[in-house]
């Protein structure tokens, strides 16, 4: 296959964006052992490694797509391979020129609701604080304890604003001053910059960093861990720091502070999966379950690839935008574990999990027996 870009010049980007350790890789290949692309079809990171160490990489495949980011092989990579930082300047390369295969043309009117409305999901931008209709939420005011962010998926998708208004109805309850900044927030900018547009996460995060400083805020509360990723590992790239905080972690401390009291319960069989993204990327293993554990009723089981091992819904590094075939989704394989646990709940605290739990669920020979529910969900029943 025929390269657009030259040798030098991938092996320059990747450099820049910090994956120059590709060239410590010495093809162990422990990091095929456990992608979860290889529970489904046969592919290869050791290969997509090896081909850019040498500027060969084919720009025009859809291959180099195919990583969600899901952060498992460079926890066990042995030579310190920062895999997705090179993942994602190879697709930066691919950006560049304009070279999208089949599934992955979703991106580009993606990008473009991106510019003009601030949202992937082609929503107008005046119309994403409207979720909060009717919960009793206020603007953000400086001073206040907190911004909630609630993210795009929540301000938009039917599904997910449930989400959103079970976690207003937390704050309420537990009288949290909070406000939202609704049309004058964007997309936080972490998923398409794993796409490989730079420029357009740059310019999203720098109108989103404007907004924080022209309207005072201190700390901000999301319930995407895309949105607490880049917040909290991203922007300080560009020179600015304020608090950010999980929902799940938030929601924890409430608890702990005696903010808000868990009164009801709640009589099911659950199961936790973990976000790749506040699992492995940051760490957040443990307050969603002990949040869990306290409520009365609730038994709480482990699927078999759980915390550090959790298997990624298929939603990460933008492929939440690409078109992914029946047969090929994660997603498909972590409800099949949740009913293997005789769990009657999924729950999870990820946008992009639960849209993909979701479509998976309808697959599932008794779609009713297993639901698919935010930690916040939970909560707000039995507050
Ligand atoms: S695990 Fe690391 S060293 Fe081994 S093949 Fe993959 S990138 Fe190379
Ligand atoms: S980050 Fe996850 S999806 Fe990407 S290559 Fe590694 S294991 Fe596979």
């Amino acid at each position: 296959m025929e390269n657009v870009a030259d040798y030098k010049e991938i092996v320059d980007v990747i450099n820049d964006s910090g994956g120059d350790g590709f060239k410590y890789c010495y093809q162990c290949g422990l990091c095929d052992t456990v992608c979860p692309w290889n529970r489904v079809i046969r592919f290869s990171m050791r290969k997509i490694v090896r081909q850019a160490t040498f500027g060969m990489t084919e720009i025009e495949s859809d291959e180099m797509w195919r990583c969600t980011t899901c952060g498992r092989c460079p926890q066990r990579c042995p030579r310190g391979v920062k895999i997705v930082e090179a993942g994602t300047a190879l697709r930066r390369i691919a950006t560049e020129y304009g070279v999208f295969p089949e599934p992955v043309k979703p991106i580009r009117s993606i990008s473009a609701s991106l510019v003009g409305e601030g949202n992937p999901l082609n929503e107008e931008r005046k119309k994403r604080g409207e979720w909060a209709k009717g919960l009793s939420v206020n603007t953000y005011a400086e001073g206040m304890e907190l911004l909630y962010f609630s993210g795009c998926y929540l301000a938009y998708d039917p599904r997910l604003k449930k989400v959103a208004a079970a976690t207003a109805a937390i704050l309420n309850k537990a009288g949290v001053e909070y406000g939202i900044l609704g049309s004058k927030e964007n997309c936080c900018g972490e998923s398409i910059r794993k796409t490989g547009d730079e420029a357009l996460f740059k310019r999203l995060a720098r109108e989103n960093i404007k907004t924080f400083v022209d309207n005072g805020v201190k700390k901000v509360l999301v319930s995407s861990p895309h949105c607490y990723h880049t917040f909290k590992n991203e922007y300080p790239e560009f020179m600015v720091n304020f608090e950010v905080v999980h929902i799940t972690r938030y929601v924890y401390e409430l608890i702990q502070a005696g903010r808000l009291e868990i009164k009801g319960a709640y009589g099911k069989r659950v199961t936790y999966h973990d976000p790749c993204y506040l699992g492995r990327h940051n760490g957040i293993y443990d307050e969603p379950r002990e949040t869990l554990k306290k409520i009365p009723g609730l038994t709480l089981v482990e699927m078999v690839d759980a915390f550090e091992d959790s298997l990624c819904c298929g939603g990460g590094g933008g492929r939440i935008w690409m078109e992914t075939p029946k047969g090929e989704r994660f997603s498909d394989l972590r409800l099949a574990q949740a009913v293997d646990v005789n769990a009657e709940v999924l729950a999870t605290s990820c946008p992009y999990c639960i849209a993909n739990f979701e479509d998976s669920r309808l697959l599932l020979k008794d779609s009713d027996a297993l639901e698919i529910k935010d930690v916040t969900e939970i909560i707000q029943e039995v507050i």
